[in-house]
């Protein structure tokens, strides 16, 4: 007999994201023909070790609790002394004050942004995010109902706002941004960050009611050249931040993060309540009490982030060299590089016969680009540059 399943949940597991597949491959190549010849840069798994201080909060959390409590549940939305702690943290970053009590902790960033599109839409409403985007961000809104709406961007990457204002009406109950950016590395300007607040205002006094801005900064400390971030939130009242400890502090596997709506944000309780009912729904919880009392001692640490500075720096320069046209990257630890002919596709194929595992950016809705993940090993950046150079003379590059 068939199995009777949901279509659509079939099609999603189906239709594995296109950077795991690649990441399979590269195992496999790598099991085939040793691990440095396969220059992998498909996948955004922090390569710099957690802060010491990690460490030494496991062993604190360890000693000092009596087991009973330090594996239970915790509250849905945290631990309160881990919720305090975010919002006078994020209350620092600017002038824009953050209560703890709409502070919300998920299993990471990705938990937030599936909890927030179900607190906020109804079937068939839209969602716009900026492309290039965060593919799950897909997922998220239609599993939700709704509908996910791109901009494209400008050759510089910044969104093309006129698009934007276009996109803009009254089932539009949510935009997503993310910067530093995956997978460009971009920094949304403050130029962008005004203008774009400037668009949802109006659009949210013509229909009397908030177009939401969910601001995903999982990036937020990897910023390069001793730039400050933007924050939105300082832009626009009605945002949400949504947070992750995957990449600033390498724990991606730990599943840590969180959803803090603005102080400044209308009917903010509610807004925090819908978020509450969404993660119940979708059978949360709790994030886990472990991870959640060992971070709330690391909370002002980061991994050394520096390390991912110099690899851009190094793989920027080195492509550039060999004639590549490559987005420069303020942050996050992607580089997005155009491809020499129109289908990012073939070009990913091609790279593969060099062994350089590329992710074509189809998936983050623009085309003719294709993604490196530079949380990698320094040394496998400088074994990669021959690979480079030899595909960089199939195409005629210089
Ligand atoms: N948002 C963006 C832009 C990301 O790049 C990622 C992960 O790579 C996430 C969200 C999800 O992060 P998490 O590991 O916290 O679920």
């Amino acid at each position: 007999m068939k199995a009777a399943l949901n279509p659509q949940s079939l099609a999603w597991g189906r239709t594995e994201n296109n950077i795991r597949a690649l990441a399979g491959y590269a195992a496999a190549r790598k099991a085939e023909i040793g691990r440095d010849r396969v220059f992998d840069f498909s996948i955004g798994n922090p390569s710099v070790p957690p802060p010491a201080c990690l460490e030494e909060a496991f062993r604190a959390v360890l000693a000092d609790t009596d087991g009973v409590t330090l594996h239970a549940y915790t509250p849905a939305p945290g631990l309160p002394s881990l919720r305090k702690a975010i919002a006078a943290q994020l209350s620092r970053r600017g002038s824009v004050p953050f209560d703890w009590r709409q502070v919300y902790v998920t299993m990471g960033a990705s938990a937030g942004l599936a909890a927030f599109a179900r607190a906020v839409l109804l079937p068939g409403e839209k969602v716009i995010a900026f492309a290039p985007y965060f593919m799950e961000y897909r997922v998220f809104t239609e599993a939700a109902g709704g509908e996910l709406l791109t901009v494209p961007p400008r050759g510089d990457m910044q969104p093309d706002l006129g698009a934007l204002e276009a996109l803009l009406d009254e089932k539009v109950r949510l935009v997503i941004l993310n910067s530093p950016n995956n997978p460009s590395g971009v920094v949304l300007t403050d130029e962008t960050l005004r203008a774009a607040a400037g668009l949802l205002k109006a659009a949210s006094e013509r229909f009397g009611r908030p177009i939401y801005l969910l601001s995903d900064e999982p990036y937020r400390e990897l910023i390069f050249d001793g730039r400050a971030l933007p924050c939105a939130a300082e832009y626009y009242d009605d945002t949400v931040v949504c947070y992750s400890y995957s990449k600033s502090l390498s724990l991606p596997g730990e599943r840590l993060g969180y959803l803090a709506v603005s102080g400044r944000a209308a009917d903010k309780e509610a807004v925090f309540d819908a978020i509450a009912g969404a993660a119940r729904a979708c059978g949360y919880i709790n994030a886990p009490s472990l991870i959640q009392r060992v971070v709330e001692r690391c909370l002002d640490e980061t991994a050394d982030l520096k390390i991912y500075e110099e690899n851009r720096d190094l793989l920027y320069r080195g492509l550039r060299r060999l004639g590549y046209d490559c987005v420069y990257p303020d942050g996050a630890f992607y580089l997005f590089v155009k491809t020499p002919e129109p289908d990012a596709v073939a070009f990913s194929e091609r790279a593969k016969k060099h062994e350089l595992i590329l992710v074509p950016s189809d998936d983050f809705g623009v085309g003719g680009y294709v993604r490196l993940a530079y949380c990698v090993p320094r040394g496998m950046i400088e074994r990669a540059m021959p690979a480079f150079a030899a595909l960089a003379a199939e195409y005629g590059l210089k």
